[in-house]
Parts: C-alpha cells; sequence; structure tokens
C-alpha cells in the first residue's frame, strides 16, 4: 500500500487566503467598483471561472504567453478541455455572441469583477490566483469618445479609491495594415542587434515580435530606446484616432503621456493601447512607478476571431491586488467605521436559554448585537465585550430571569440600571 503523504496545510503557490482583518478593504474596493461603474451606466455582467480553451486559443492567440505557458488547463476525459479562465474580455466577448446582446441598444457597457488564474511565477503584485475589475464597451461605432469613456471610468475608480499621481501611458498599436509595415521595420532593426538581445526577445521576433518593446531585461533596454516606433508609421485612419483620443483625454485634463513601449501582449488589441501608473515612494525614499495598476485598449480584432467581425470594442481591466498594494504603500487608510453595539451577557443554563432567544429576537430587528455565550462567566464576557469596542451590555443573570428583566450596562461609564425585558427593544434602539 502507497505511504501516506504528510497533508501540506498550506495554500497552493500563488493563491492566496483574505482575512477576516483584510475583508474591509476589498469590502471597500468592491463597493467603489460597482459605484464607479453604475455612475458611468456600465452594468454588471458575470460569467463563469471554466470556459473552453479554444476561446482563449483564438481570442487572446496561441503564440502569446498567457496561452503557450500560463494557463490552468483541466484534463478532459473526451470532449474539449477546460481552463480556468486567464482573463476576462475573452468571455465577456463569448457572452456578447452567445446571448445575442448585439440585439440590445448598443454599444452595451458592461462590468466585471472576479478572480482569473495564470500560472506565472508568483513575485510581488503578480498571483496565479488574482482578481481584476474588466470595463468593457462593446458595439456602436468604432468612435474614439469610447476609448476616453473606459480611461474615463477607470480613472475615476482610481481617484475615488484616493490614488495619487495616476498617469495614463498611451499608445496605439494600429491596424492589421499599418502594424504590418511597421512590424517588417522593427524586425529589421533587431535583426541587425541580433546578439544584443536577450534570449526572450530573440524568441519574440520569431512569435511577437511587438513584445520586444515590452521586454524588462537591462540587456534590451539601450537597443528599446533606438528602436523605431509605431507611431511614425501609423495609417492616417489610426493616426487620427489617436489624435482624437488624446484631444479628449486633455480636455478631461486627464495626465498622460505617449509611451510606445506600452503594446499590451494579445492578438486582439488594435489602435488604442494604454495602461495606468501611479507614482509611488519606494523604501528608499525615491518617487517611482508603481507597476502597471491597469491597462486596457481597443480590441476590435477579437470579434473577427470569434468570428463576429464588424463588432467595434474597447475596454480595461484593473489589478485589485495591485491596487490594494499601493493603496497601502501611498498610505492611503481606510478607516473602519465602528457602529456602537450592544453585547449580551449571560450568566447560568436558565439565562442562556432565554438570551438566545432575546439574541435570535434583536439581530430580527437590526440591533448591532454581539455575544460570547461560549464563555460562562462574567468577567471573561465583559472582556470579551471591551474587545468587540461595545457600548452596552446587556446582562441576564439568573435572579434576572426569575423576575423577567434584565441590566442595561453602559460599559464606558459603568453605570446601569434593570428594565422589564418586553423593554428591551426599545430601550436599546433609543441608545445606539
Ligand atoms: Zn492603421
Ligand atoms: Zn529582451
Amino acid at each position: 500500500m502507497a505511504k501516506k503523504q504528510k497533508i501540506k496545510l498550506h495554500s497552493v503557490k500563488g493563491m492566496h487566503d483574505t482575512l477576516p482583518s483584510e475583508q474591509f478593504i476589498w469590502d471597500k474596493l468592491r463597493k467603489e467598483i460597482k459605484n464607479t461603474a453604475e455612475a458611468y451606466s456600465f452594468s454588471r455582467i458575470d460569467t463563469p471561472i471554466l470556459e473552453n480553451l479554444s476561446l482563449f486559443e483564438r481570442g487572446i492567440g496561441e503564440e502569446t504567453d498567457i496561452v503557450e505557458k500560463q494557463m490552468f488547463v483541466l484534463p478532459s476525459s473526451g470532449g474539449e478541455r477546460m481552463v480556468l479562465r486567464p482573463e476576462g474580455t475573452s468571455a465577456i466577448a463569448r457572452a456578447y455572441i452567445q446571448h445575442g446582446l448585439s440585439r440590445v441598444s448598443q454599444p452595451l457597457k458592461v462590468y466585471q469583477e472576479g478572480p482569473f488564474f495564470r500560472h506565472e511565477n508568483p513575485q510581488a503584485g503578480r498571483y496565479r490566483q488574482f482578481h481584476q475589475a474588466g470595463f468593457e464597451i462593446i458595439g456602436g461605432e468604432n468612435d474614439p469618445i469610447y476609448d476616453v469613456q473606459i480611461i474615463m471610468v477607470v480613472m475615476r475608480l482610481l481617484r475615488n479609491l484616493k490614488l495619487k499621481n495616476l498617469s495614463i501611458h498611451i499608445n496605439s498599436i494600429g491596424c492589421k495594415t499599418c502594424r504590418t509595415i511597421y512590424k517588417k521595420k522593427l524586425l529589421k532593426y533587431y535583426k541587425n542587434r541580433k546578439k544584443q538581445i536577450c534570449n526572450d526577445c530573440n524568441k519574440r521576433m520569431l512569435k511577437n515580435p511587438l513584445r520586444l518593446l515590452d521586454c524588462k531585461d537591462d540587456k534590451c533596454q539601450e537597443i528599446k530606446k533606438g528602436a523605431p516606433s509605431v507611431i511614425d508609421d501609423l495609417c492616417s485612419f489610426c493616426s487620427k484616432h489617436l489624435r482624437d483620443v488624446l484631444e479628449y483625454v486633455e480636455e478631461l485634463k486627464i495626465p498622460y503621456q505617449i509611451d510606445p513601449s506600452i503594446v499590451r501582449g494579445l492578438d486582439y488589441y488594435n489602435g488604442t493601447v494604454f495602461e495606468v501608473f501611479s507614482e509611488v515612494k519606494s523604501p528608499e525614499g525615491e518617487i517611482v512607478l508603481s507597476p502597471a495598476l491597469g491597462g486596457g485598449g481597443r480590441y476590435n480584432y477579437l470579434f473577427n476571431a470569434l468570428g463576429k467581425g464588424g463588432t467595434y470594442a474597447v475596454g480595461a481591466a484593473l489589478g485589485l491586488e495591485r491596487i490594494i498594494e499601493t493603496m497601502k504603500a501611498t498610505g492611503v487608510n481606510v478607516p473602519i467605521i465602528k457602529k456602537k453595539s450592544v453585547f449580551l451577557i449571560t450568566i447560568g443554563a436558565e439565562a442562556k436559554k432565554k438570551g438566545i432567544v432575546l439574541l435570535e429576537d434583536l439581530i430580527k430587528t437590526g440591533v448591532n448585537i454581539k455575544e460570547s455565550m461560549g464563555k460562562n462567566s462574567l468577567s471573561a464576557q465583559l472582556r470579551a465585550a471591551d474587545k468587540k469596542g461595545a457600548t452596552w451590555a446587556l446582562i441576564l443573570g439568573q435572579k434576572e430571569v426569575f423576575k423577567e428583566s434584565i441590566i442595561l450596562r453602559n460599559l464606558k461609564t459603568g453605570s446601569q440600571e434593570t428594565i422589564f425585558l418586553k423593554n428591551v427593544l426599545a430601550k436599546i434602539k433609543k441608545k445606539l
């Protein structure tokens, strides 16, 4: 018989628990996502965690890092293989086509928020299970106004979260026509410098040349700086689209810079691409750019790949773990609002019996009541009340049960009175 393996009491690599003490910051974030999305007329959409593998092969592209090596693929027993969703946009596009959402008023503005999965090497701000909020505008015209509306909702959300020194890095990666010309130019430039660039970049030359521009390897930085810029090769249509987007951004006084190194790694993007950064203080006290808090762009080609060409779309996704880390790093504190509460204390078996019914009655009517009824002594329960920060205590002992009464004590001043049980609710409501 196989030897029993020792159980590993550790969450899976790159995946994390969110403990009760962390929930308040997540609650705040999720609430802000919902409020901001609704203010800009985005409706919520939810898609399943599992999708068919082919959706991402077609949508994101087979030669991308995500599809090549970062997906969690489930073993299949016949039929198509399924994956844990590595991103949200493809699934929303799938839902748009599947449910005929082109028939409702266009463009469709939707948002989603939830967990995504990529098999990457975990590092600061990068996890194998991570959370994103995504905003998409699908259908309607190929109008730069929608690119800007996506930028607006993303910036508003980050500003509402009190993140400061935000800036958008914008680029255009052109359409199939101008991008093809540019790619040739870029490859020619890199071919002459093959020996000076990193191994990954040598691979990128064959598979995904645009990604040469977002290489983070020190070796490649100088060469990158001298590379031809896609902006110079944009066709008149793409160049006007970018100009229009920038004009709107300027009108809105959103800080931005044109950054030719923003290429986003996925096949489905065309035209506008952007990423959002925040300036943060490093541990050494220097001002540096945060890792990208999110990014997005126009992805008309996704619908071509999924068989519904001619559908225009633009969107963005924000990394929630990164936002939370930046909120903490920049000292954005999230105050915990402590509501006044009352603490129920019971002493003895009879009091416990009566107390559990009283607890249920008070919760039912919306009273903020806490308890620690598993503890028996008065002093232990008073300590628990103190830990919970309760303002008032209701103390029910043998004598009180007998007299159908209860003691109401002010835990801050120590003063107390005895009241009839039937008057508890009215009295408490007045106090809280
Ligand atoms: Zn073009
Ligand atoms: Zn490189």
